[in-house]
């Protein structure tokens, strides 16, 4: 079954915020419009534009409602942009709001108008007096004419420096065990843990980092998890993956880390989603739109492409890592390591301004040039490609920032929700944070934010490697 989901922007919630919650404590209404977000099992509306009323165009006392005029203009400024309509009032009351039979009437009034009008389905929302929301779509019912279902989402997310998200106790409940995580609750409160484990987590690239990554989150009490890689086990992995062992080689790496979470989970309720794709495929991609937040453990120019214009263009936060090792020519010496930590998305600089890929090496694997031998002998520089070096424990020590970047961003300890860039140097061991960087000023990403399914590209596509592996893995299985 579908999920539902609102996603906006911190300026937006406050200009909503300023409108709706009235200091003579009446309740008010506007209407919004947004654009869809289509993953494989959730349903995001990404809210892009406020539509306020006019002078006259609605009745604040007593009851609150519009005037005709006010919905038939915002029906033609959602047809102009192409866009879907969002009906959005407030209650004097806090938490995930229900609806009053008022509300209903309201709703399934102009459901079947806007449906006609943007293709899309009506969006309700309502706004209480502690910033929560709550929110429901209203869908054609595929049998009975003119019937509009309702249904409800699972979460509202508010995108700022820090993400907040108001959850749907009804269909996500808090999932978590107070004796196994007695300790890790006595830090952060049952709130903090109630919300946690109620997180949807993508973990894209389940390598070294990725496979740490996810055991610390499983330990922590994260319950819902989206796995991707199209990779399976190999012998030479084994040095350097968690939770995976010599009879997983030749598994799924997806499948071999499930199981390692289930052993190591302690909310008593684990949900895993697995993807044998790559996130430049179609399939791997949708995965990665029912997530909260994105882990990327790649090391590919083109995953990480995708991934910065998911963090933009669909507001999904992305935090990324990457490890260099640095040899003597002989490859006999380490002369030193250096791995970063970054959150990228909405009101931060993304992965490509700071430095973390390059968009001519990304073209460059789409094109299966990458990964052709004899292009590569022919590099001067083919370094970007092989670096391939890394002990474990310079992996555990960057998925343990990775996380912390998680955890900065959603509890937003004492108020810091973004603690920069961070460069670990392995040779001093010493750490440079730098929380300056922004986009250059041509940067592409920022003018895809928020356009969701309607940014105009399609970043996936046929990957040729990621073919190659799962075939030969369903052979080789299959001996
Ligand atoms: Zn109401
Ligand atoms: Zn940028």
């Amino acid at each position: 079954m579908k999920k539902f989901s609102v996603v906006m922007n911190d300026e937006i919630h406050q200009q909503l915020f300023n409108h709706l919650i009235r200091e003579d404590g009446d309740e008010d209404l506007c209407f919004a419009t947004y654009v869809p977000s289509s993953g494989s099992k959730r349903f995001t509306g990404i809210l892009s534009e406020v539509i306020f009323p006019l002078d006259g165009e609605r009745e604040v006392h007593g009851n609150v409602g519009f005037m005709p005029e006010y919905f038939e203009r915002v029906l033609r400024i959602a047809t102009e942009r192409k866009q879907g309509i969002g009906f959005l009032h407030s209650h004097p009351s806090e938490g995930w709001q229900g609806m009053s039979r008022d509300d209903v009437t309201a709703e399934t009034r102009i459901s079947p108008a806007v449906f006609a009008t943007t293709g899309l389905p009506l969006l309700g929302l309502t706004l209480g007096t502690d910033s929560s929301w709550s929110a429901r779509f209203w869908l054609k019912d595929k049998t009975v004419k003119r019937k509009y279902n309702r249904d409800w989402c699972e979460t509202v997310r508010v995108i700022g420096k820090g993400l907040k998200i108001t959850f749907n106790d009804n269909l996500v409940t808090p999932n978590f065990d107070s004796k196994k995580q007695l300790r890790t609750i006595s830090a952060w409160g049952e709130r903090t843990q109630e919300d946690l484990s109620r997180l949807r987590i993508g973990i894209v690239g389940l390598g070294s980092v990725g496979s740490i990554v996810a055991e610390i989150l499983a330990r922590t009490g994260i319950s819902n998890f989206t796995l991707l890689d199209f990779d399976a086990v190999e012998e030479k992995n084994l040095d350097r993956l968690t939770n995976v062992f010599k009879s997983d080689i030749g598994r799924a790496k997806v499948l071999a880390v499930k199981d390692g979470i289930r052993r190591s989970a302690t909310s008593p309720k684990i949900y895993v989603d697995c993807c044998e794709y790559s996130v430049c495929e179609k399939n791997g991609f949708e995965n990665a739109l029912n997530c909260d937040i994105i882990f990327s453990c790649v090391d590919r120019p083109w995953a990480r492409q995708v991934l910065n214009f998911i963090a933009y263009a669909h507001l999904i936060p992305v935090i990324d890592g990457g490890i260099m090792v640095r040899t003597n020519k002989r490859n006999t010496k380490i002369v030193g390591s250096d791995w970063k930590a970054q959150t990228v998305g909405y009101r931060r600089a993304c992965l490509e301004c700071l430095g973390q890929y390059k968009t001519e090496n990304a073209i460059l694997e789409k094109s299966g040039m990458m990964d052709d031998p004899s292009y590569i002998k022919g590099l001067k520089d083919s370094a970007f490609i092989n670096a391939h070096e890394n002990v474990f424990v310079f992996s555990s020590h960057l998925a343990s920032m990775e996380v912390l970047q998680m955890l900065s961003l959603f509890i937003i300890p004492s108020g810091v929700a973004d603690v920069g860039q961070q460069l670990h140097h392995f040779v001093t061991g010493s750490m440079e944070v730098d929380t300056s960087k922004v986009c250059n000023e041509n940067c592409y990403f920022p003018t895809v934010q928020g356009k969701g399914d309607y940014s105009g590209i399609e970043v996936f596509a046929k990957h040729k490697i990621a073919e190659k592996f799962r075939l030969s893995r369903r052979v080789s299985n299959g001996k």
